[in-house]
């Protein structure tokens, strides 16, 4: 995930931001996120969360997988797919162009998906209690006080074609939600 970002942050850097929703909870959420995202990190390198080690199952191990691949598969294409509109944050940046293309053709949040699918999938592949689940936990709260605040900064910068793209397309799963 990192190595698929690393190019769009380098971008974005150079983009200017016209508005910022960057708050204080914003911060919040987004370091809880990042440390949360190296807890497996720590559980591999020390043995400090080793007292909630559990006995690895072939079958939830296997769904893990596939569900970490299609992740990164996902998260790779909603990258590419957004482009230059892409922020680590919520911001509007210069030029910035409503992607309603791609994998933004079935659902508003397709990189939301992605960390879903990579954030279940780490939860099943590690057997450790709290490495397993720490980056689940982080997302869900992420995205659970982001969603509202980013849909209506877009109502704000793209009006009724936004409000058009939202009654046509589901939030995360296609389809359904
Ligand atoms: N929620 C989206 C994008 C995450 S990145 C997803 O899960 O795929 C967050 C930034 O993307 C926001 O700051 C917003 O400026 C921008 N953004 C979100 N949806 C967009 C869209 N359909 N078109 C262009 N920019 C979008």
């Amino acid at each position: 995930m990192v190595v698929i970002r690393a190019p769009h942050g380098e971008r974005s850097r150079r983009i200017k931001v016209l508005k910022s929703r960057r708050g204080p909870l914003e911060i919040v959420l987004l370091t809880l996120a990042w440390v949360s995202f190296f807890v497996p990190l720590v559980w591999v390198v020390t043995p400090v969360p080793a007292f909630a080690n559990y006995p690895l199952r072939p079958l939830p191990f296997m769904i893990g997988v596939l569900c970490t691949a299609l992740g990164l598969w996902l998260f790779q294409r909603s990258h590419a797919d957004l482009g230059p509109n892409w922020s680590i944050t919520l911001e509007v940046r210069e030029r910035h162009e409503l992607v309603t293309q791609g994998v933004y053709r079935h659902i508003r949040h397709p990189m939301y998906a992605a960390l879903f699918l990579y954030a279940v999938g780490q939860a099943l592949v590690l057997p450790n209690w709290v490495a397993g689940p720490s980056y689940l936990v982080a997302f869900l709260l992420l995205f659970a006080l982001r969603l509202g605040p980013e849909e209506r900064m877009m109502v704000e910068q793209f009006g009724r074609d936004y409000e058009a793209y939202r009654t046509r397309t589901k939030r995360l799963i296609p389809g359904v939600w």
